[in-house]
């Protein structure tokens, strides 16, 4: 393959973390501390610690927007026409500013960006904070209008998650799509657990359950989409290699992913870039992720 073919195919993104979505060559103009960015992590602990140096110079509302924006533009660089981007609920709490004007400010940030990308704005949800913690905005958030979906998101313990389903059942009423990490840390069995109590609209990563002949048969029974992050599950450990992932039995299978990046600011790989490596690998042909990447693409009114 000459070049990356697949920069010109128009793609979705249905995972991405909204300010970690930046690139690092903008954030370097206000945060030089971002080139000592970790290519691989030992566990959870250190990648948060990097996450956190990286988003140091996020935290004020100028800067805030600016991340956003960038994120924006670097998806719209690798062609990406539609985004569903999350934002943390607390943010407005670590910028010092009201909920009402967190909202308005994801809002105007996420519209019209012309014809070139649809940004959907995601309610994130930290399991570690735990359900109480988002309490006193979760209602308001999904009633305001400005969120399409909601995830639940780090390295989520099953049982704390479960505190989340009233939470879910509210967003179902309130018409967001449902999403949560599963599959990325915890194991196989807690995370069907999981979806016994949560009916889940997409499963961010999915990795140990596609990786069980159980809960490959349970995801294509539900049909249940996957967002995999390749290159965000190598850095962190999760799998070993590209070749880690059952792609043809996949396919074969009718089981329904994407390929979406996670946090592109910390891993720096685009939807485009993973996309080749599968097919270098010959894991996957070209026609075979074109179809791929433009399956995930919705029907735009
Ligand atoms: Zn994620």
């Amino acid at each position: 393959m000459i070049g990356n073919p697949f920069v010109r195919c128009k793609k979705a993104e249905y995972h991405a973390h909204g300010i970690l979505s930046a690139s690092r060559s903008d954030i370097f103009k206000i945060n030089p501390g971002v080139l000592e960015v970790k290519s691989r992590f030992l566990g959870w602990d250190e990648f948060e610690d990097s996450v956190r140096n990286l988003l140091s110079s996020a935290w004020c509302v100028s800067n805030y927007c600016y991340y956003i924006k960038s994120a924006i533009s670097n998806l719209v660089l690798d062609n990406v026409c539609y985004a569903e981007l999350s934002f943390d609920l607390s943010d407005h709490l670590t910028l010092g500013i009201e909920f009402d004007c967190w909202l308005e400010l994801i809002f105007r940030e996420c519209q019209s960006h012309g014809e070139s990308i649809l940004i959907k704005p995601e309610i994130g949800l930290n399991a570690r904070h735990g359900s109480e913690f988002y309490r006193p905005w979760f209602v308001a958030a999904c009633e305001s209008g400005v969120f399409h979906s909601v995830d639940l998101y780090g390295n989520v313990n099953i049982d704390r998650a479960l505190e989340f389903k009233s939470f879910f059942t509210f967003a179902e009423r309130s018409n967001l799509k449902k999403k949560a990490h599963l599959g990325e840390f915890n194991d196989c069995g807690s995370s069907l657990e999981f979806l016994k109590f949560v009916a889940l609209d997409e499963i961010q990563h999915g990795v140990s359950i596609l990786n069980s002949p159980v809960g490959f048969s349970i995801l294509s029974k539900k049909r249940i989409p996957l967002n995999l992050s390749l290159s965000s599950n190598i850095a962190l450990g999760v799998v070993y290699s590209f070749e880690s992932y059952p792609f043809r039995r996949m396919l074969d299978k009718d089981l329904s992913f994407r390929l979406s990046t996670d946090d592109y600011l910390v891993f720096g790989r685009s939807i485009s870039d993973d996309a080749m490596a599968v097919c270098q690998l010959g894991l996957l042909s070209q026609l075979e992720m074109e179809a791929v990447l433009s399956k995930g693409v919705p029907l735009i009114p």
